[in-house]
């Protein structure tokens, strides 16, 4: 994947809430529900995805082991949000310009009046900024979510600020795809 790019991720079907904080982070986060192992390995070779499972029968499927599929084991009895810590870490990815957190379009921003049938009167008036998903049409905008989604946000892009002072980890290097 390209350095300080967005990554190109499929989660497995025991993924999804931390699919959503990948695309929260700006990254492209495959994720269906109920999707079976042998189905998305072949579509993350098919779309050139990274794996991220904590299933390790998965990664003894051959396009992974032979290394066709790059693939990222998530530890076992990690929280949500450890498990988003763990793959920015591991993976070194940039906070970059969020997606849609539902089905990992791209969001592009809109005027107030563009968005005005879609947004409740109250947080028309007071939100400033709007999105529309170019995916699934929904509209984002500045409230209470939106903040708690960029308070995240601002803590990784902190990340590899502090990594960078740290001396490296050893043995610690991220699966790529170069
Ligand atoms: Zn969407």
């Amino acid at each position: 994947m390209p350095e300080n790019g967005p990554a190109r991720i499929a989660c497995d079907a025991m993924c999804g809430g931390l699919a959503r904080w990948l695309r929260a982070l700006g990254h492209d986060a495959f994720y269906r529900e109920g999707i079976d192992d042998a189905e998305l390995v072949e579509l993350a070779r098919r779309e050139e995805r990274l794996v991220i499972s904590s299933d390790g029968k998965l990664f003894e499927r051959k396009l992974i082991a032979s290394g066709q599929v790059a693939g990222l084991m998530l530890p076992r009895g990690l929280r949500l949000l450890e498990q988003v810590e763990y793959v920015m870490r591991r993976l070194r990815l940039p906070v970059l310009q969020a997606r849609c957190t539902q089905c990992n379009g791209r969001l592009v921003p809109a005027t107030r009046e563009e968005v005005s049938a879609d947004v409740p009167a109250r947080s028309l008036v007071w939100a400033r900024e709007f999105y529309r998903c170019s995916g699934c049409r929904q509209v984002f905008w500045d409230g209470t979510h939106w903040r708690r989604i960029q308070a995240v946000r601002r803590r990784f892009a902190q990340l590899h600020e502090s990594d960078a002072a740290a001396p490296p980890p050893k043995g610690e290097e991220p699966e790529r795809d170069e």
